[in-house]
């Protein structure tokens, strides 16, 4: 996976959180319950909620002794998703991933539906099923509990562990509400309605271009669009409900073949060819 791994940082003690992470989980829930501090604290830096109740959403279900259960995690992966949330967390001992897959795979979810923070203490940064570890593959790990040498997680995260992984998309459905075909602009502002959960693309030739969700801190994607994912079915990229906006930046990597090779010479040229966009409710 390209990109640089990120420092997540999390304690039930607020002040103990050293300043230097790229990321912060916090609790939503229980009696450790500490994101409003965790947030207040550390502005702009990524901070991933955990709910320890399968009854409370959040972006991360903790899933250990005393808190949620193997049993209790599809059903609660299944209500984020439905929430918008594309690839809920779940967080679990690295001992307990392979029980905690087997659970999620019985209820009908596959691999890709949710990321798996495993807690693995070698004291060395890792991300399991990586660098010799053997345990499952994991997308960010807590490899110590005793970072700076105090009562202090750490953990060691893939560069898509915030929002970055291709969300893939679990249903399709819904009821088109607009199609908007974007002006020959390199980058487009595309307002949503609140209840707009999802976008499906057409292009006229392949292209790949990037999301960036407006309002929602962990938010930004790449999207390969072609002409031929511009059928009916195609599921598309879901929308968290607290995106407004969605910047839409075309041929982010430059590789767009475009003006076609076999353009009539002396014949005007748009700089972008036709994108379209549905949007999507319910
Ligand atoms: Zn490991």
């Amino acid at each position: 996976m390209a990109g640089t791994r990120l420092v997540m940082y999390d304690d039930v003690t607020v002040s103990l959180l050293p300043s230097d992470g790229d990321a912060y989980a916090c609790y939503v829930d229980g009696r450790y319950a500490n994101c409003d501090q965790v947030r207040a604290k550390f502005p702009g830096k990524q901070i991933l909620t955990i709910a320890v109740f399968a009854s409370d959403d959040a972006d991360c279900l903790d899933v250990e002794q005393g808190d949620a259960t193997n049993a209790q995690a599809p059903g609660w992966v299944k209500r984020q998703q439905a929430r918008g949330v594309a690839r809920p967390v779940v967080y679990t001992s690295a001992g307990n991933a392979t029980a905690l897959a087997g659970a999620m795979t019985a209820a009908g979810l596959s691999r890709s539906d949710y990321k798996l923070w495993s807690a693995h203490y070698t004291g060395v940064a890792h991300v399991c099923g990586t660098g010799g570890c053997t345990y499952p593959r994991a997308d960010a790990s807590q490899w110590t509990s005793s970072s700076h040498g105090r009562s202090l997680d750490e953990s060691l995260c893939e560069p898509g562990f915030f929002g970055g992984a291709p969300a893939p998309a679990p249903t399709t459905g819904g009821q088109e509400m607009a199609l908007v075909v974007l002006p020959d602009q390199p980058v487009v502002m595309l307002p949503l309605g609140a209840e707009i959960t999802r976008l499906r693309f057409g292009g006229h030739i392949t292209e790949k271009i990037k999301l960036d969700f407006l309002g929602v801190s962990d938010a930004s994607q790449t999207v390969d669009v072609s002409y031929a994912v511009a059928d009916a079915g195609q599921a598309g990229v879901a929308i968290n409900p607290k995106c407004v906006n969605v910047r839409v930046v075309r041929n982010v990597d430059g590789t767009m073949a475009w003006p076609p090779p076999d353009a009539p010479a002396g014949q005007p040229m748009s700089a972008f060819p036709p994108l379209s966009i549905w949007t999507v409710a319910g």
